[in-house]
């Protein structure tokens, strides 16, 4: 067996501490003799499962007693319709980043006012724009921000102004990858498949006096009252996911120490990297330093038949999935919380001999 190492931007690399667990889980998990897969969501099996999950991501994410933890499905893509349809009543301000804020834009825009109130798109998305209390709309409810943007690899470091306003934020691509202060938002939403587990659950933490305000005669499902009634399971949840995510974050408690530890680890991973790119002559990094991704790390050679080569080299050299998004081009290292420190290096030594090749 050989195992890659897997740069994939979402669905991306697991522990392997978790995907042996899940392995010897497989045949008969939790003494049930079957799999997670076969079990009934209203077992006494599953609810514990159910249960442990939430407590541990309580526990890690320091979540308080007032905020509410949900799963959903659908991707963070459906949460651009969730939030507003359950927290827009006036209007909302969104921050544009980039792909996924323009999709949520999209969304906000068919369901209530919206303002785009500050955007770098004139720069390629380059920088996280910065805003003052001045800018926000005074009948606005919410703003919105994608925290870390996954395509152009660029980090809210410190989040924008909103006295008098709700803050929703995106965390798909940084979740547990350093500690958060959850009372500082009031909807963090994250979809698994990055840093929590497979694709196929979102996590959602919202403050317990946002549920039950949604707008009238919307579907069940997108209430966050009918997840937050019935413990996320009105309708068969995605159990395996959810048990998955509840192993990566045994993983977090267990075997990593807690998000203190994860987060020394993700700020290690990133400067390796970032530190070699910024003495290398052939590769270069677009996004302005204090904005810098920990977990998303976009670079190119400034020549796009060099970028497909080394996509392709790097591919037979086992270091997969370093291709860019579609729509920027170039690579991109996703080093989510299951990258090993030993594939950086791995990834750098081969980017320091392509680079001496190819100059
Ligand atoms: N938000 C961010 C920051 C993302 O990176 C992605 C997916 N890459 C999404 C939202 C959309 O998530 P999904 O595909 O789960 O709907």
């Amino acid at each position: 067996m050989t195992r890659v190492y897997n740069f994939s931007a979402g669905p991306a690399c697991l522990p392997e501490w978790v995907l042996k667990k899940a392995q010897e889980e497989m045949l008969d998990a939790h003494g049930s003799g079957m799999s997670v897969m076969e079990m009934s969501h209203r077992s006494s099996e599953f609810q514990e499962i159910l249960d442990t999950c939430k407590a541990r991501l309580r526990r890690l994410m320091n979540i308080p007693d007032d905020y509410e933890i949900l799963f959903c499905q659908g991707g963070g893509t459906m949460q651009f319709s969730m939030v507003p349809l359950n927290l827009l009543k006036h209007s909302a301000d969104i921050i544009n980043t980039g792909q996924w804020t323009k999709k949520a834009i999209m969304e906000h825009k068919k369901l209530g006012k919206t303002q785009v109130i500050a955007s770098s798109a004139e720069d390629n998305f380059t920088h996280i724009p910065k805003i003052k209390q001045e800018d926000l709309t005074p009948d606005s409810d919410y703003v919105y921000i994608c925290e870390n943007n996954t395509i152009y690899g660029t980090k809210y470091k410190e989040l924008p102004p909103h006295e008098g306003k709700l803050l929703v934020a995106d965390l798909s691509s940084c979740i547990l990858s350093e500690r958060t202060d959850v009372s500082k938002y009031d909807l963090i939403f994250a979809g698994a498949q990055k840093n929590m587990g497979p694709a196929g659950v979102t996590v959602v933490i919202i403050k317990k006096d946002l549920i039950g305000h949604a707008k009238e005669n919307i579907p069940s499902l997108l209430d966050y009252k009918t997840y937050a009634d019935n413990d996320s399971m009105y309708n068969t949840p995605p159990c395996y996911a959810i048990y998955m995510v509840g192993l990566v974050l045994q993983w977090l408690e267990e075997e990593i120490g807690g998000l203190e530890e994860m987060e020394k680890l993700t700020r290690k991973r990133a400067s390796l990297l970032y530190d070699y790119i910024d003495q290398s002559k052939l590769y270069s990094n677009p996004v302005a330093k204090e904005d810098r991704s920990y977990t998303n790390i976009p670079f190119v050679t400034g020549d796009a038949e060099l970028d497909k080569k080394f996509v392709k080299e790097a591919n037979e050299a086992g270091l997969v999935n370093l291709k860019g998004h579609r729509t920027v081009g170039g690579m991109r290292a996703s080093l989510y919380n299951a990258m090993p420190m030993e594939g950086v290096y791995a990834l750098i030594d081969f980017m320091k001999k392509f680079e001496k090749e190819n100059l």
